[in-house]
């Protein structure tokens, strides 16, 4: 993957992140931080690994959010249970069998779902008020709810059990409350239930009581009562800020984009429906059941996305992970070749018959090393050495001997030389030195050892003493002086000594 596609894939990244991070707001306080979190993070343009840790940090919380929603259903409907076999246990009366399994149904169908909640406890509460006012199950009793007035009456046994049913029953509603989550200033009104539920046996007071549970848990689900209409216009906006941030997002994943087009054109339609519901409702009771129906349906719309959202949220994480573990396998190849390049840099740079810098390692020392001497004020020298007859020992001796006397030449010039002079083979038999920090004095006179150790060098071919020599061109760096310039000046200077009868230093200022 190039570093632009890369770039392109974390923005497209970034983008999806940013919209999906946008839908999960208002679920819960501690996974708002995190989604703001997220969206900061990306704002700020972090990078893939920052964006990832902000990712794991939310994906507990939406899981525990989750979580927490599913173990309030699971008390309800455990509670839900629990009531309707309290009820069986009393024993004047007997639970009529076919509202109770209708009920039954409806708790199995709809107890995940929290805004069905109230209807099951109401559910409840009508059969709990059915059994109850039917006739005795023993006719030789008295009416259950005679009994009841009839405070002075002695306690039969049948009372007594019906006041443990009772009573169970009211701990089983102070259990539930227990589970309620409600916002803390609801805290007096849950002692005050809990406290009038625990201490209450008496059957008649079960509805008036159980009437304020739900109200409770209708709170605890986020619809008071007293403020439906206020709730609910605040829902019916923030559903059309949800559905407009929907409408007016970019998403260049085409599977992302239709996932949010049918949830957000939905929404919508269930947004304009409930409004429309709400216009025509006459009383407080049918705007309750609208209510429920209509948050129903949106709330298990919202649900369906949030699953689709963490699915796609993993799929995002997936992806960071993938794109991360790429640009691992990258920076290793990049390791790698570039020691492959190094090496095939440095082969590029050597002459391979004398081993020495070739022209193009040259060109790449004399610029920088021109620049730094010139800026330091320093001073430095050239020479061009080139072999006096070359051709003739090539003719004479062969190539093979010429070949022979091209790697002993620059060994005799490096003889000579100082720690920091540098020798290129320029080409053919021509060798380029130079000469950091000296002077044109200093480097005419070493040049001239050059010169001199070459001529006494005792080179043979075939056994037989042959004489090479070089002529050497010098000059010195001028403060403004490119490198060419300053070659082409040695240079001269060498075709001057070739001029003046070869295996000569000639040098200029
Ligand atoms: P001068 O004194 O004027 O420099 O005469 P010269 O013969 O040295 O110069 P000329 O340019 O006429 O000949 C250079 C010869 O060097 C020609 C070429 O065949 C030979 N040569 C260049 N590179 C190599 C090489 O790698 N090996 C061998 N054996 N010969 C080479
Ligand atoms: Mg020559
Ligand atoms: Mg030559």
């Amino acid at each position: 993957m190039t570093e632009s596609s890369s770039d392109k894939l974390i923005e497209v990244l970034r983008k999806a992140v940013s919209r999906t991070s946008m839908l999960a707001e208002g679920n819960d306080p501690k996974l708002d931080s995190v989604v703001r979190q997220i969206r900061q993070a990306i704002t700020k343009g972090a990078n893939a690994e920052e964006i990832q840790e902000v990712l794991n940090n939310a994906e507990p919380l939406l899981i525990q959010s989750d979580e927490a929603l599913a173990n309030r259903a699971r008390q309800i409907r455990i509670a839900l249970e629990e009531l309707i076999n309290l009820l069986e246990r009393q024993e004047s009366k007997r639970v009529p069998q076919n509202e109770k399994k209708q009920l039954e149904a409806q708790i199995r169908l709809h107890w995940q779902s929290s805004s069905q909640w109230p209807q099951l406890l109401k559910g409840f509460l009508t059969l709990a008020e059915n059994t109850l006012n039917q006739a005795e199950v023993d006719p030789a009793r008295s009416s259950f709810f005679k009994r009841l007035f009839n405070r002075n009456r002695s306690t039969s046994d049948s009372q007594k059990n019906d006041q443990d049913i009772m009573m169970q029953i009211s701990h089983t509603l102070a259990g539930l409350m227990n589970n309620l989550s409600l916002p803390s200033h609801y805290d007096e009104d849950v002692v005050d239930l809990k406290k009038a539920l625990l201490g209450n046996n008496n059957l008649q007071q079960l509805p008036t009581l159980l009437d304020e549970v739900i109200s409770l848990i209708m709170i605890a689900i986020g619809k008071n009562q007293e403020s439906l209409t206020n709730y609910l216009n605040q829902l019916n906006k923030q559903l059309a800020s949800i559905n407009e941030s929907i409408s007016s997002s970019y998403f260049s994943q085409k599977s992302l984009s239709e996932s949010r087009e049918g949830f957000s054109s939905t929404l919508q339609k269930q947004v304009n429906d409930t409004s429309k519901a709400v216009n025509s409702a006459d009383d407080l009771d049918s705007l309750k059941n609208i209510i429920n129906d209509r948050l129903s349906t949106i709330s298990n719309t919202m649900t369906e996305y949030k699953t689709q959202m963490v699915e796609q949220e993993k799929h995002a994480t997936q992806s960071i992970t993938l794109l991360k573990n790429k640009v691992t396998r990258m920076e290793k190849d990049t390791v790698s070749l570039r020691s492959l390049l190094q090496e095939k840099l440095a082969q590029a740079m050597t002459d391979t018959l004398t081993d020495l810098p070739n022209r193009t390692a040259y060109q790449d020392t004399i610029l920088p090393l021109c620049k730094v001497t010139q800026k330091t004020q320093k001073s430095l020298c050239l020479a061009v050495c080139d072999i006096d007859h070359f051709k003739k020992v090539n003719d004479t001796w062969g190539h093979l001997a010429g070949d022979k006397v091209l790697r002993l030449v620059p060994k005799q010039i490096r003889s000579v030389l100082h720690k920091a002079d540098m020798i290129f083979r320029y080409g053919g038999e021509e060798f380029v030195i130079i000469f950091p920090n000296t002077t044109l004095a200093q480097a005419i006179e070493r040049a001239d050892a050059i010169r001199l150790a070459v001529a006494k060098a005792p080179f043979n071919m075939q056994g037989e003493p042959i004489s090479i020599s070089v002529s050497i061109g010098v000059a010195e760096l001028h403060t403004h002086e490119e490198p060419e310039s300053l070659f082409s000046r040695a240079d001269k200077q060498l075709y001057l000594a070739k001029e003046a009868g070869r295996n000569k230093v000639m040098a200029h200022k």
